[in-house]
């Protein structure tokens, strides 16, 4: 199997913050776990660059528009190495290929028929880069921004995104695009049966786009609106624009593409992307993950509210493998409440005090085991194929938590094993196979969420699966944590 994973490209008009290193983290999690089984995966991230808000952003500060971007995208850029997340490749919309992905799409689009030309009139949210209906307003302001939009009238290009509804509603019911979790789902079957959804603008004129952006092809005083661009990204990255791009034909044709995003874009990625992928002939996605927010003291944390922990906060201060498994520890389907408390926690409960002391000690009583140990027979074998099978079931839904849990229950039970039977003085070879099996499956959820600690594990002890024999070699290992 190939997969294809995605995750939405954030603004780079200020500086990253935890919400989007969790998005980041979470494609993470699926990418290496697909990948330690075997499957091939390609995996991309990036930067949306264009758009109002950032050319506001910054002539605020005085700044010219590429140098302002410039400095912004290296930040994103860097959370890929700082966190050890496994991309394959960075796509910035300011690229060539970007560009190039865009034209071809709306030509496509526009061949088909289904881009015109009328005036719009409507209330606009900058921050959203989105029309506001009055009645989605909160005190006449916009609910996640607080700010008043602006009536704005104008002449745009639209895209038939009403036409596409009742065919998205019969890709999504029949899971064909399978939207996780089955609340969001539901979420986006209402949104299309209400009727409301119109046509969309996909142009803004170029003047109130300061001239930032990607012009529309032919029509130079036409800017393409931001979100139209941006969704692009994830094809353009294969070379979308190219004839015949042998990595689209892979990666997106030939692969299950799973596309992670926060429930705040949903709209434009249930709705507005397909649409748009299937008015220019194309498949769409296979599987739209979306996530909840991470909150601090129960309020969201967003740039514009100034509440913002930022993943320059982690770095540092705690051990990159006790970051990725406190946020994989997370149900990426509920509110991530972020406590540096809980964070310490963490790390001391549940990492040193039972799996890196559980790893400890299997290295310990091997000094007193046999030889060449058989993995044939071992004891607890109910309880830990029990786990495991309940860990790869949830993971294949990209719903870590819960295999997190089962392998930490499992090693609390293995700690509590070796105290029973006093292991350390000795034991039966039943019993140091079981301690082996557990300890790869510590190891495989391991190369997931902590690389690098997998990573010794499995050079000290060379488990390899399908393995029936294991070679003793009485290796002194170093605390994980
Ligand atoms: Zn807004």
């Amino acid at each position: 199997m190939r997969y294809f994973i995605t995750t939405t490209i954030p603004y780079v008009n200020a500086d990253p913050h935890i919400g989007f290193l969790w998005e980041l983290l979470i494609a993470d999690y699926v990418a290496r776990f697909q990948k330690s089984k075997g499957n091939e995966v390609r995996f991309i991230a990036g930067t949306d660059e264009n758009g109002l808000k950032i050319a506001q952003a910054a002539e605020s500060i005085g700044k010219p528009t590429k140098d302002f971007v410039d400095e912004y995208v290296q930040k994103f850029f860097d959370l890929n190495t700082q966190f050890e997340i496994s991309i394959d490749d960075f796509i910035r919309t300011t690229e060539k290929r970007h560009k190039k992905g865009v034209y071809k799409l709306w030509n496509l689009c526009k061949k088909n028929g289904d881009i015109y030309e009328d005036t719009y009139e409507g209330l606009y949210c900058v921050g959203c880069e989105d029309f506001y209906r009055t009645e989605d307003l909160i005190d006449g302001k916009c609910p996640d921004h607080k700010k008043e939009p602006e009536l704005i009238k104008e002449k745009n290009y639209f895209f038939r995104l009403k036409k596409y509804l009742p065919e998205i509603a019969r890709l999504v019911k029949e899971d064909k695009i399978r939207i996780l979790p089955d609340i969001k789902k539901q979420e986006v079957l209402r949104m299309i049966a209400s009727g409301d959804i119109g046509d969309l603008s996909i142009s803004r004129s170029k003047e109130r786009s300061r001239g930032w952006g990607i012009p529309v092809e032919g029509d130079e005083n036409q800017m393409v609106y931001v979100w139209f661009d941006a969704l692009t990204n994830y094809i353009s990255a294969l070379d979308f624009g190219e004839e015949n791009s042998k990595k689209f034909e892979t990666y997106w044709n030939n692969a299950q593409v799973w596309q992670f995003l926060g429930k705040n874009v949903l709209k434009f990625h249930a709705l507005y992307w397909p649409a748009m992928l299937l008015s220019a002939g194309q498949k769409t996605p296979d599987v739209l993950h979306v996530h909840e927010f991470v909150t601090n003291e129960g309020e969201k944390m967003s740039k514009s509210l100034g509440n913002v922990v930022a993943p320059k906060d982690l770095l540092g201060k705690y051990d990159v493998n006790i970051t990725r498994y406190y946020f994989a520890k997370q149900n990426p389907f509920a509110d991530f409440n972020f406590s540096f408390h809980a964070f310490e926690q963490t790390a001391e409960g549940e990492l040193k005090k039972e799996i890196g002391n559980f790893v400890s000690r299997v290295f310990g009583i091997l000094k007193k085991a046999p030889d060449s140990i058989s993995l044939e027979k071992i004891v607890l074998q109910e309880e830990i194929e029990k786990a495991e099978a309940a860990a790869i079931a949830s993971s294949e839904r990209g719903e870590f938590h819960v295999a997190l849990q089962e392998i930490y229950q499992l090693v609390k039970r293995a700690n509590k094993f070796i105290d029973e039977k006093q292991l350390w003085k000795g034991g039966e070879e039943t019993e140091y196979a079981a301690l082996l099996k557990i300890i790869s499956l510590i190891a495989f959820w391991g190369q997931v969420f902590s690389p690098q600690k997998a990573k010794r594990i499995h050079d000290a002890l060379n488990l390899k699966p399908g393995v029936k024999t294991f070679e003793n070699k009485r290796i002194a290992f170093d605390p994980l944590f």
